[in-house]
């Protein structure tokens, strides 16, 4: 990508959308610019045109002109499986977002835990 001061236009009334972990804030670059911060920016419109989340912004920029959009996580996919229990009856064990597993049997749903998770 070729590196340029500035390639934004410089009108006063460019608004930006930033997805960010957290809101974004600016800070004058020693060259005599603005970047943009926000924890993990994960991307940057300018007007309607996505540029890269490191561009160099012009001095005149101010929050105001930042909408702030948090990113979005992808939905949490559980890993499923199953298993067999001792009488033939098959439960189903899946993985929380906490990182631990779920039963579908009533062993699980009394205490929480059981030999099927275990086993796992
Ligand atoms: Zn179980």
């Amino acid at each position: 990508m070729r590196r340029q001061n500035c390639s934004l236009p410089t009108h006063r009334n460019m608004q930006y959308k930033i997805w960010s972990t957290y809101p974004p804030t600016l800070s004058r670059t020693p060259n005599g610019y603005m970047k943009v911060y926000g924890g993990t920016v994960t991307k940057l419109i300018a007007g309607k045109m996505e540029i890269p989340t490191d561009t160099a912004l012009p001095m005149s920029t101010t929050l105001a002109q930042f909408e702030w959009q948090r990113p979005v996580s992808k939905p949490f996919q559980p890993h499923v499986r199953t298993v067999e229990g001792s009488k033939g009856k098959t439960y189903t064990i899946k993985s929380t977002p906490s990182g631990k597993w779920e039963c579908s049997c009533s062993g699980y749903t009394f205490r929480r835990t059981c030999k099927h998770i275990k086993g796992v």
